[in-house]
C-alpha cells in the first residue's frame, strides 16, 4: 500500500471535504445531532477509517466471498447513507415509484446543521440488520447502493485550499468483524472499484456531491435556505418521477428553453434525467446557468410571484 498520512483534524490543507458514500460502520448507541454533525464534519475520533489516503493506484489486501467466516456481519449493524442513484436503481429492482420506495425502505436524517435532508437505509423492525439481508446474502446484490460497494473503502470528495475542483481520495475501514482483510488477495483501489462497479455511481453521483459540498461549504455565509430550496433538493435528489412530472409542467417550460428532443430523452431515460436534476440544482442555488431560460417568462413569473405576495400581505393585513 502507498500513500500519505494524514491529520483530518488539523484540515490537512483541504478547503472542505465531505465523506461520501459515508462510511458503512457499526453503530453501538443511537446516534445523536452532535454525532451526526461529527461524521459530516469531521472523521470521528474513533473512526476505522485508517488514516493513510490512498489513490487508484495504492494497493490494498483485502477480500470478501461467500465462504468467509464473517459473511453477512457487514449488513447485520448498518449506518448506510444513500445517494440518488442509489434509490433509481433500487427502485426500479422492485418496481416501485421513487416516492413509494424511500417512504418503504429509507429513513430521513438531516445532512447538516440547516437539515438538508439526507437519507438512510432502513433497517428491518426491531433490529439494525438491513431490510434486504436474507440468509443467503444481500437480496439486491446487483443493485446494492454505493456504500455498500465501497465497503471495506471509505471516499472522500476534497476541495484542496484555492482549488474549484473536488479531488476523489480513500481510506481503507478496517473493522474488528470484517475478516476481508486477513485475506491473502492483493490488489490496487482502481481494481476493487471497478470490481464493485464503482465507476458508473461514482459517475451519477458525482455532481450531486459536489452540490452538497458546495452547500455545506457556503453555510452560514448564505443563511439559512429557503424551505422551497430545499423542498427542489429533496425532489432532485431522491424522486426522479415527481421531477419528471415537474419539467412536463407549463410552469417549467414558460421558464427554461429545453429543445423537444432534449425533453423527450429525459422523459425516457431517468439516468439522464438524474443527471439534468443535478444541473438544474446548481442553477438554482448557485446561478451555474447550463439550462436556458426565456427572459419573457422568467418576468411573468416573478411578477406573478410579486401579486401573489402582494395578495397574501393584503390579506393578512384585512385580518388584522
Ligand atoms: S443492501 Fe445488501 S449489501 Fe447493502 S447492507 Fe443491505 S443486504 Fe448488505
Ligand atoms: S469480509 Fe467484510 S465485507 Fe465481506 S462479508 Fe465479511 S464483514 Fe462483510
Amino acid at each position: 500500500m502507498h500513500g500519505s498520512q494524514i491529520d483530518y483534524r488539523a484540515r490537512a490543507g483541504y478547503a472542505d471535504r465531505l465523506i461520501l458514500p459515508p462510511m458503512r460502520t457499526r453503530c453501538a448507541k443511537k446516534m445523536t445531532q452532535s454525532d451526526l454533525d461529527n461524521i459530516k464534519h469531521e472523521i470521528p475520533h474513533q473512526s476505522p477509517l485508517q488514516p493513510v489516503e490512498l489513490d487508484a493506484d495504492s494497493e490494498i489486501q483485502f477480500d470478501c466471498h461467500k465462504g468467509i467466516s464473517c459473511f453477512n456481519a457487514c449488513c447485520r449493524n448498518i449506518d448506510i447513507t444513500l445517494m440518488p442513484y442509489d434509490i433509481l436503481r433500487l427502485k426500479r429492482r422492485v418496481g416501485l415509484t421513487s416516492s413509494q420506495w424511500v417512504a418503504n425502505f429509507t429513513v430521513p436524517y438531516p445532512m447538516d446543521a440547516h437539515e438538508m435532508p439526507g437519507l438512510k437505509m432502513a433497517t428491518k423492525a426491531g433490529s439494525s440488520e438491513c431490510v434486504f439481508l436474507r440468509e443467503e446474502g444481500c437480496s439486491v446484490y446487483e443493485d446494492r447502493p454505493s456504500a455498500c460497494r465501497y465497503y471495506a473503502l471509505g471516499s472522500m470528495g476534497v476541495r484542496r485550499v484555492a482549488s474549484a475542483k473536488v479531488d476523489d481520495i480513500y481510506f481503507l475501514v478496517k473493522e474488528p468483524h470484517c475478516k476481508g482483510h486477513d485475506e491473502p488477495k492483493r490488489l490496487t483501489v482502481g481494481q476493487y472499484r471497478n470490481s464493485q462497479g464503482l465507476e458508473k455511481y461514482d459517475e451519477m453521483n458525482r455532481e450531486w456531491r459536489d452540490i452538497v459540498l458546495k452547500k455545506r461549504s457556503a453555510g452560514p455565509t448564505i443563511g439559512k435556505p429557503s424551505a422551497r430550496s430545499m423542498q427542489l433538493f429533496d425532489m432532485c435528489s431522491y424522486d426522479m418521477d415527481n421531477f419528471r412530472d415537474f419539467i412536463a409542467t407549463d410552469g417549467f417550460s414558460q421558464v427554461f428553453a429545453l429543445d423537444a428532443d432534449e425533453q423527450t430523452a429525459l422523459m425516457k431515460d431517468e439516468d439522464k434525467l438524474l443527471l439534468f436534476a443535478c444541473r438544474f440544482l446548481k442553477q438554482v442555488l448557485f446561478g451555474e446557468m447550463t439550462i436556458a431560460v426565456k427572459a419573457d417568462g422568467c418576468r411573468a413569473r416573478l411578477e406573478k410571484r410579486r401579486r401573489a405576495s402582494a395578495t397574501s400581505e393584503q390579506e393578512n393585513a384585512d385580518r388584522e
